[in-house]
């Protein structure tokens, strides 16, 4: 029960220090996206069961979008068109 107080007393100073330090985070740029790590890869997706993450035969990591974009990747088009379905505004 210790260890778990001192866990929260090194984080949480953590977590404070690395939300001031930064610019805001919108909720996209905290939002849960999946890399491929293989060097081939170039792109993100937005959801794991999508068919083009599937062919990553690397390890497949969770990032923030922001993370992922900071790390020069795009969205995946079949993720795109799937969010761009999802989004309310296209409706119209
Ligand atoms: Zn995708």
């Amino acid at each position: 029960m210790k260890n778990l107080f001192y866990i929260i007393l090194f984080i949480v100073p953590l977590i404070f220090y690395s939300c001031s330090k930064e610019e805001p985070m919108t909720p996209e740029d905290s939002q849960i996206v999946y890399v491929c790590t293989s060097y081939s890869a170039t792109t993100y997706h937005t959801d794991r069961n999508c068919p083009r993450l599937k062919k990553c035969s690397a390890d497949i990591f969770e990032v923030t979008r922001r993370k992922a974009r900071e790390n020069g990747r795009i969205i995946c088009s079949d993720c795109r068109k799937r969010d761009e379905n999802k989004a309310p505004d296209t409706v119209k």
